[in-house]
């Protein structure tokens, strides 16, 4: 099925390594052209690379930390006109509550919630003034079923999903949708990493935690970027304008509820 947005200008953050790139590779292969965002230059530009291969369409790379203003400002510099926003950054370390102080807090705020807040701010008019926008915001199943260890993530999200809850309504009149796509456990580097604290906090080795974590997910494994990068694809597609203010989990069947 042709999604019909060959030729936008797509804005991805957080899109050298795992989700965030999986959903630029899927918007490139709809022949969209992608600006990708990240910090370390050398890998996004070897994501870079991986994508000008498939030359659907056009890829470029501005290396820009999307939780500061100055980061902002140059991503948009090198993006102009923004059709196609997936906001995207690193989620907040895991932990336990009692250690967190309200710095700690502030910046999960800000790198979770109020950074990808801002991003809409930015490009929201004009995508109104074209009656053309499609806004994902990769968030987390931890919006709907919290994650304890993950307190800092559970919170700052909730937070931006309550927000574009109100703002999706406003705006769906003028063909410009938020949507929010919630992984569950997606097989990339941050996974790694809240795995390997897991499985310490479990006293156990990571490999035999692996194995036996993805028997708890009804799908017996966990997900692949490119079926996030996929569903991602989906929601911006032209077709896709009625769909708006929706909280859509990939997570295998994980979560247990009938809604
Ligand atoms: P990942 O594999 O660690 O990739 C993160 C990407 O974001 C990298 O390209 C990273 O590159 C970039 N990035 C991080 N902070 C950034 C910043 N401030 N500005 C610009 N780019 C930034 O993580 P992932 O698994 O794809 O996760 C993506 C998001 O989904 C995270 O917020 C994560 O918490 C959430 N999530 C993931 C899962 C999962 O199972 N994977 C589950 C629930 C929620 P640089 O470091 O070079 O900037």
């Amino acid at each position: 099925m042709d999604l019909n947005i060959a030729g936008k200008q797509a804005l991805v953050c957080g899109a050298s390594k795992g989700l965030g790139f999986a959903c630029a590779r899927a918007l490139v292969q709809e022949g969209v052209n992608v600006t990708l965002v990240a910090r370390t230059e050398s890998t996004l530009q070897q994501a870079a690379e991986n994508l000008q291969a498939i030359a659907a369409g056009n890829v470029q790379y501005v290396v820009a930390d999307v939780t500061t203003p100055e980061g902002r400002e140059r991503a948009l510099q090198a993006c102009r006109q923004v059709d196609i926003l997936v906001n995207n950054a690193g989620g907040p370390p895991p932990g336990d509550f009692r250690q967190w102080s309200l710095e700690d807090w502030a910046k999960a705020l800000n790198d979770n919630m109020l950074s990808a807040i801002e991003l809409i701010r930015l490009t929201l008019d004009p995508m109104i003034q074209n009656r053309f926008g499609r806004i994902v915001n990769i968030t987390s199943s931890a919006v709907k079923a919290p994650i304890a260890v993950l307190g800092l993530s559970n919170g700052a999200r909730a937070g931006l999903t309550g927000f574009v809850a109100g703002l999706a309504r406003d705006v769906a009149q003028h063909n410009v949708t938020i949507n929010n796509l919630l992984p569950g456990f997606f097989d990339t580097d941050r996974l790694s990493n809240t795995l390997n604290y897991m499985a310490q906090q479990a006293g156990t080795q990571v490999d035999g935690f692996r194995q036996q974590h993805q028997q708890t997910i009804p799908a017996h494994r966990y997900g692949k970027p490119e079926e996030f990068g996929m569903m991602c694809a989906s929601l911006c597609s032209a077709h896709a304008g009625y769909l708006t203010g929706q909280n859509i989990l990939l997570d295998g069947g994980f979560y247990p509820g009938t809604f």
